[in-house]
């Protein structure tokens, strides 16, 4: 079988994946921190690295796939929501938890193989912060447990910065208490109102990054594979992990290969919760978008590609998976096509991919389609598993659309107007061509507002 090749952020060019263990691979993925539901940012990052998944599973055996995702449910995020809001932590943290699963499911994102919680290995933060006290890359100040960044020469390897760019990229706090601004937090002392842990530097918590390298280590060894988040984690999340990792174990130590996806943009810039300018996976499928649309939106675009959402590329996705449907209705799957796992095996080629499974369908070959579709995880149930558009809410809205219509003519400005006002108030978007008037449901859609307008 052809080799994996994946381009490697650390060393900046492709690399021949060469496990640790011949026949095994084990590969650590950053999870979602759990104070809130997913965004559509969040979920481009899963999917891509469910592909990878899937990949390694169809190349190694699922058996020899080791695929970690981590629930960061230790953060101040997530202490701040539980003040806000006067709920327990715990309530919080299990309700995303149980969110994440169900938004997961929907967009047909495996199950990782483990899936460890920050708060279920304490003990192993605890540990590997004491090796790099008792190495001198950690010191203790003012009941806080600080990385010694110069104690580590290689710091910025992995994003390629000087010292300058990460200082201020890092907008590091410039605690009195830090022999350098650039050093970062292993532990940090908690007041009684915050969760906390006893160590051997008082009651307290650990930083986000020991986290990671915590759990990675205590998971997969000190050497693994394949280390994957998205691009705003390489710094400075990664690069930290990096250095607490190396500098506990060594040179060679931590993940062979660095693989990072492209932000998910609105008009240019990323899509995140602190910019405001997100929307959750969970508006989106409630308001009648299957999950399996979303995915194959995200597979037009190669994963270490900056893209935008758009509408029209959900539709043109709903399109292309109607068609596929159709063709592979009660077809057995045959095997995955050598076009399609050669492009997944470069670099996961997912638009190159989905080129090839044209050519399938257009040659008629539905169970090479079928079965080289599921390697992408599409086509996995028929299109009548998708939470769509009922047939009741589409002949209201047309309905609407044409009484609209027609009291224009009449010169009942009025009624249009109603008619318009709550179309918008519902959540239905309305664009009236020249040829035809389309519309599409938007995220948070309400049919209740539509009520009493016929
Ligand atoms: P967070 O819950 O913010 O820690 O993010 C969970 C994962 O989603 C991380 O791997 C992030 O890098 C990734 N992520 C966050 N925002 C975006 C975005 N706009 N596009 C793609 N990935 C993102
Ligand atoms: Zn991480």
């Amino acid at each position: 079988m052809t080799e994996l090749h994946f381009y490697d952020t650390m060393t900046r060019q492709k690399r021949v994946l060469d496990p640790v263990t011949p026949g095994r691979v084990g590969v650590y993925v950053c999870g979602p921190t759990v104070y809130d539901r997913a965004h559509l940012g969040n979920a481009r990052s899963a999917v891509a690295f469910d592909v990878l998944h899937r990949v390694l599973r169809d190349h190694f055996g699922a058996a020899n796939v080791t695929f970690v995702r981590n629930l960061t449910d230790i953060d101040d995020k997530i202490n701040a929501r539980a003040a806000e809001t006067g709920r327990p932590i715990a309530d919080i943290t299990e309700e995303t938890v149980a969110w994440y699963h169900a938004d997961m499911a929907a967009l047909g994102v495996l199950s990782p193989t483990e899936e460890p919680r920050a708060t279920g290995y304490i003990p192993e933060m605890i540990a590997m912060i004491e090796e790099l006290v008792a190495a001198g890359h950690a010191y203790e100040a003012a009941g806080h447990v600080l990385f010694e960044v110069k104690s580590f020469p290689d710091y910025g390897a992995l994003s390629g910065r000087s010292l300058e760019d990460m200082i201020a990229g890092a907008r590091v706090e410039v605690a009195p208490f830090k022999r350098d601004p650039m050093d970062f937090v292993l532990w940090k002392p908690s007041d009684a109102a915050t969760p906390g842990w006893d160590s051997p530097w008082g009651r307290g918590r650990p930083g986000w990054h020991i986290e990671c390298s915590a759990m990675a280590r205590a998971l997969l060894g000190q050497r693994f594979d394949i280390h994957g988040g998205g691009l705003d984690l390489q710094f400075p999340h990664h690069e930290n992990e990096i250095a607490q990792s190396r500098a506990c174990c060594g040179p060679g130590s931590f993940a062979n290969l660095w693989l990072h996806n492209e932000m998910l943009q609105v008009e240019g810039r990323k899509m995140s919760k602190s910019l405001g300018n997100f929307f959750t996976v969970r508006a989106l499928l409630d308001a009648g978008t299957p999950g399996e649309v979303i995915r194959f939106v995200f597979l037009m675009t190669h994963y270490a590609k900056p893209m935008d959402w758009t509408e029209e590329k959900a539709r043109t996705a709903e399109t292309t998976l109607r068609n596929w449907h159709a063709l592979t209705e009660g077809v057995d799957p045959g095997m995955p096509a050598p076009s399609v796992r050669a492009a997944l095996a470069d670099d996961l080629n997912t638009p190159l991919a989905l080129a090839q499974l044209h050519a399938l369908a257009q040659a008629g070959d539905g169970p090479g389609l079928l079965a080289s579709a599921r390697l992408l995880g599409l086509l996995a149930f028929g299109a009548e598993a998708w939470t769509s558009i009922d047939a009741e809410t589409e002949a209201l809205i047309e309905a609407l659309i044409a009484d609209r219509a027609a009291a224009r003519d009449a010169k009942q400005y009025a009624l249009a107007d109603r008619i318009r006002d709550a179309f918008a108030d519902a959540g239905v978007e309305v664009m009236d061509g020249a040829a035809e008037t389309r519309w599409t449901l938007k995220p948070g859609f309400d049919i209740a507002k539509l009520d009493g307008l016929r």
